[in-house]
């Protein structure tokens, strides 16, 4: 079964190329490419302060993603065009980890769009617009807020994301922000790491409506494994990862629910899971629910394989 994972740091913790592969992190190609056929977004992330050198740091995690393709070509590659990815599907490769390459947060832009073009013609192709901080597009849940939402900058960076081809992914978004964006695009937005408010009071997941929302543009809304974002008390158990994805589907269905595990950027996880590796005991355990298989491969991997066959652009190498 292809397993599709929205959102992981690893990018920001390993020094070297081969790293990658094999590592003490949550999350290896060796032990993704153990389950089956694998697509990971890539997420370069930076928490180091101070803030403005955090484009910098981004910039050398895309970089090291690069490098990790231009070196091991039949191991890593990244998915740039709609080419790439029905490839993949069609290798179905246990030899080779397919990624997508996303920045958690516009900081990354340098308050740029030509820098953002640029970004793009590298291979960028989501964009999540703020981490725990506000920047200069947008408002952070976890903010002061000071843009009431996305900033007239942050109207271009929407803007440009649309006309780009770049999915926008409004986990860690304020209410306001998120509000904002899904007024403005046409497009499908997502929530690549982020759960359900209702279950889990922790501001940032997502309120029903919000969920609603999401479905209604298309996008597909990611699981995040953290355990205070699963379980208000912080103990959880592979059981509320399967809640969540209830709760969800009970607003919306299964067709807009996907994982957004958030390894490598996450410090607990249910109790019973490890990493990366931990993963088919979430599908086992769907399956064992008597979900249909053909749903639990959507949300496995088809959902979010099928959102962003929606962005790529069909001819590009
Ligand atoms: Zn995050």
């Amino acid at each position: 079964m292809l397993i599709f994972d929205a959102h992981c740091d690893i990018l920001s913790k390993i020094n070297s190329e081969e790293e990658l592969f094999n590592n003490n992190h949550h999350w290896d190609a060796e032990r993704a490419l153990a389950l089956g056929p694998f697509i990971q977004v890539f997420s370069a992330f930076n928490e180091i302060f101070p803030r403005n050198i955090a484009g910098v740091n981004m910039k050398k995690q895309i970089q090291m993603a690069l490098s990790i393709e231009a070196k091991y070509p039949d191991r890593f590659k990244i998915i740039r065009s709609k080419d790439d990815l029905d490839k993949c599907i069609m290798e179905c490769s246990r030899q080779k980890v397919y990624g997508i390459l996303e920045a958690e947060g516009a900081e990354i832009l340098g308050g740029s769009l030509e820098e953002f073009e640029r970004l793009y013609f590298l291979g960028l192709r989501i964009l999540t617009l703020c981490w725990n901080y506000d920047n200069d597009i947008c408002d952070s849940v976890a903010g002061e807020n000071p843009h009431n939402g996305l900033s007239e900058f942050g109207k271009k960076v929407i803007d440009k994301a649309d006309s780009l081809g770049v999915l926008i992914d409004v986990s860690h978004a304020s209410d306001k922000t998120f509000e904002d964006v899904l007024s403005m695009t046409k497009r499908p937005v997502t929530a690549s790491h982020s759960n359900a408010r209702a279950l889990c009071s922790h501001n940032r997941n997502l309120t029903d409506r919000q969920i609603k929302a999401i479905a209604r543009s298309g996008g597909v809304i990611g699981i995040n494994f953290y355990s205070f974002f699963l379980e208000n008390s912080g103990n959880a158990h592979i059981l509320d990862i399967i809640r969540h994805i209830e709760y969800i589907a009970s607003l919306v269905g299964t067709e807009y629910i996907g994982f957004g595990a958030d390894f490598d950027g996450i410090e607990v996880m249910p109790s019973e899971m490890n990493g990366v590796e931990s993963m088919y005991d979430i599908i086992n355990e769907l399956l064992r629910l008597n979900y249909p298989e053909d749903d639990v491969k959507a949300i496995a991997g088809g959902n979010f394989v099928r959102l962003m066959g929606q962005f790529l652009p069909s001819l590009h190498s």
